[in-house]
């Protein structure tokens, strides 16, 4: 799109927004959900889990007038162009007025929708219902502090691995090819499914039967295209696995971006990332990419999982990826209680950072201006990516517990014990239990950050 059509584009979006607003939170729909209510079925049915999503997300929208969303709508479409501006010139007073403005409008929003302790509970309640920032600011301390322990000695093994170990000379047509052979071999279905080129990773879900999976290439590197269409082709599993005839009910929808990416980090990291995973698919590896022949499976693993402190979060490993969550958790709340000021952002986010990480940032474009989620008004959505590792880790403990013979599967390539217990306990259970409930049911516990702590010492080492 031309610059100069931004501004109608975004009377476009904001009038469509409102649209959608309204007609969700007529009368009439308030009416038939009542209707639904004195039906009278069966707690425990299909229909009951659907009226029961239903009331709660109408009365969460009803309490929002069309104008303050059609507001947002229109503020973001700037506050997206800005942000891509700001970080290009890598200066963030040229996003600072958008960011205020989004702001305003977001503690508007939460404190319309209401809350008991924080603004920003309000907030996280639209992408992981049920949780607070209290509940988290517990868990993500216990996490940073446990992480810190772990991290040096992740970082002095891996200054023994080469950075360059991997680069060779990868054809684009054969990391498709290649590519395509793992994701087809976890489960995911071409049917019903597509992987294509992009700028930006993602998994869409466009319809029924229909999930579109991207990911990006470099000749030099399989790594980044290889560990992308993992990952998403994890969100598109959950997608695939969901009650299709009941696609557009929260029956047939995921529940929570936490739970969603938990079954992408499932499978990119405690399957994707594991020495058993490499010992299986070293061959067929060498087949497509005859430079990878003079590495062992053991060299191709402790590659893939260097550890060494980052700037940009996309890009940063296992082991620090939840540290980068940590810090925008941190600043997200002191925004939004009124505590810090956005002018003092870049200041705060440089001075934690190098807290955290060790590393001094100098540019905004490789600190607070690196992820578009502030400039689309998602505030509240970060700390998602965090609880996505933690699930993830809790989910793999329970299946392991639950099948002794697991390793053993995984290390001949064979998947589908780990799919048909994700379909079975996650995917097809859709938005019948909300995320706490829903680990509660599949491991026995709502989220802790046990699981994930415990992972990394055994796989990194670390006090
Ligand atoms: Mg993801």
């Amino acid at each position: 799109m031309p610059p100069g059509a931004l501004p109608y584009r975004a009377e476009q979006l904001a009038w469509l927004r409102g649209q959608s607003h309204r007609r969700f939170t007529a009368r009439t729909v308030g009416e038939l959900i009542s209707d639904c209510e004195q039906a009278g079925f069966d707690p425990a049915s299909d229909e009951a889990a659907n009226v029961r999503e239903w009331r709660r997300q109408y009365d969460r929208a009803t309490k929002v007038p069309p104008r303050l969303v059609e507001k947002l709508e229109r503020t973001t479409a700037h506050a997206r162009e800005a942000w891509r501006e700001a970080r290009k010139q890598s200066k963030f007073r040229l996003f600072k007025p958008h960011f205020d403005k989004i702001l305003s409008l977001t503690r508007q929003m939460a404190d319309c929708i209401g809350y008991k302790e924080s603004p920003y509970d309000a907030l996280l309640d639209d992408y992981e219902p049920g949780v607070t920032a209290s509940a988290l600011r517990e868990t993500f301390t216990e996490l940073r502090a446990a992480l810190a322990s772990i991290l040096p000695a992740a970082v002095e093994r891996s200054s023994r691995v080469p950075g360059d170990l991997l680069r060779g000379h990868y054809p684009i047509a054969a990391q498709q090819a290649f590519n395509r052979k793992a994701a087809e071999a976890i489960g995911f279905d071409f049917s019903s499914g597509r992987i294509d080129p992009t700028t930006h990773p993602f998994c869409s879900r466009i319809g029924a039967r229909d999930c579109r999976l991207t990911t990006r290439y470099d000749e030099t590197d399989f790594v980044g295209s290889l560990y992308s269409v993992l990952h998403e082709a994890g969100h598109g599993l959950y997608e695939q696995g969901l009650p299709q005839d009941e696609f557009g009910t929260p029956l047939g929808s995921a529940v929570s971006l936490g739970i969603h990416e938990s079954q992408s980090r499932l499978w990119e990291n405690h399957i994707g990332r594991s020495a058993a995973f490499w010992e299986y698919w070293h061959p067929t590896a060498c087949e497509f990419f005859p430079d990878l022949k003079k590495l062992s499976p053991e060299q191709i693993t402790a590659a893939i999982n260097r550890v060494t402190p980052s700037f940009i979060r996309t890009e940063s490993d296992q082991m620090t990826y939840d540290l980068h969550i940590v810090l925008r958790f941190e600043v997200e709340v002191d925004l939004v209680e009124g505590r810090l000021a956005t002018a003092d952002v870049p200041s705060v986010w440089n001075q934690e950072f190098e807290k955290l990480l060790g590393l001094k940032v100098t540019k905004d474009s490789e600190g607070c201006l690196q992820d578009i989620h502030w400039a689309g008004g998602m505030i509240g959505y970060f700390p998602t990516y965090t609880l996505g590792n933690l699930n993830a880790a809790q989910l793999m403990h329970s299946m392991a517990s639950a099948n002794p013979a697991l390793d053993q599967e995984l290390r001949a390539g064979v998947y589908k014990g780990v799919h048909s217990w994700l379909r079975d306990k996650i995917h097809r259970q859709g938005s019948r239990l909300l995320p706490a409930a829903l680990m509660q049911s599949a491991t026995g516990e709502p989220t802790r950050s046990h699981y994930q702590v415990e992972y990394l010492r055994k796989k990194f080492g670390g006090g």
